[in-house]
């Protein structure tokens, strides 16, 4: 993580001093435009999540039904032994822009939208952020962070500590085994992927003991990693485990 704090912080550095020099640029198409992020033309196509919302998985409702009120699919599977994350919050809905822009950010090194996702984010996370003890990003194999250079998620999650003063610790969820990608697999089989695979520290384990902890990450599509993550932190002793993502489905399992 050294070698890609360092990357950031060139990035960090470029992007300021252009910014001083040079007008902005849009982060999506990439126009000039006169405030720092996303242009209007591409802001119209970006579908922030809202209140009112479901309490547990923050799709939007179209109308206001009252306090922690939950969604139909949240209510069918509230009973469900095998659910194990409390809420989810995600700034925007997954549609094509939000995707080009995540995946810029994790595959094209765009570092700099980690900010401004970071501000998303919050701005969707107030209730959750209020007990909340610490930050735990979704953890990558090392042969993926040897490719990548980086894990998105911990980029994210350290801005967010910035922004809340809450720490991040990427050292107690560890990824023990390399997985395929979940993209394109059935809900099933996304599950299947994912089980077993995180697992502890074992010399951290009391850093999560009775805490109540947030996991951060890019997106959410059906939830299968985020809940096979918030399991491995429950069963060593966590209370609640929230997940915040820049992006999510509103699909969740
Ligand atoms: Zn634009
Ligand atoms: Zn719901």
């Amino acid at each position: 993580m050294i070698f890609s704090n360092t990357i950031y912080n060139i990035h960090e550095f470029i992007l300021s001093t252009r910014s001083i020099l040079l007008p902005h640029q849009c982060f999506s198409c990439q126009s000039i435009n006169y405030t720092y992020g996303i242009c209007s033309i591409c802001w119209l196509q970006l579908r922030f999540n809202h209140k009112p919302a479901c309490i547990k998985c923050f799709t939007p409702f179209s109308f206001n039904y009252g306090q922690n009120i939950m969604c139909g699919k949240c209510i069918q599977k509230s009973n469900s032994k095998k659910y194990y994350l409390n809420y989810l919050r995600s700034a925007l809905f997954y549609n094509t822009l939000a995707k080009k822009l995540i995946l810029k950010f994790k595959n094209g090194q765009a570092f700099y939208l980690s900010k401004l996702f970071a501000k998303w984010m919050l701005s969707v996370s107030h209730d959750i952020l209020k007990n909340t003890n610490l930050f735990i990003p979704v953890p990558l194999h090392a042969n993926r962070i040897w490719w990548r250079g980086y894990n998105q998620s911990v980029l994210l999650s350290q801005n967010l500590s910035q922004l809340t003063h809450i720490p991040t610790y990427t050292n107690i969820l560890l990824r023990s085994k390399q997985t395929c990608s979940q993209e394109g697999l059935s809900a099933k089989n996304r599950q299947k992927n994912v089980r077993g695979v995180f697992t502890i520290n074992r010399s951290h384990m009391q850093l999560i003991r009775k805490k109540q902890i947030i996991l951060i990450d890019d997106v959410c599509t059906t939830s299968a990693t985020l809940n096979a993550c918030a399991k491995t932190l429950k069963k060593f002793g966590a209370i609640t485990v929230h997940a915040l993502t820049v992006a999510s489905t509103n699909k969740m399992l």
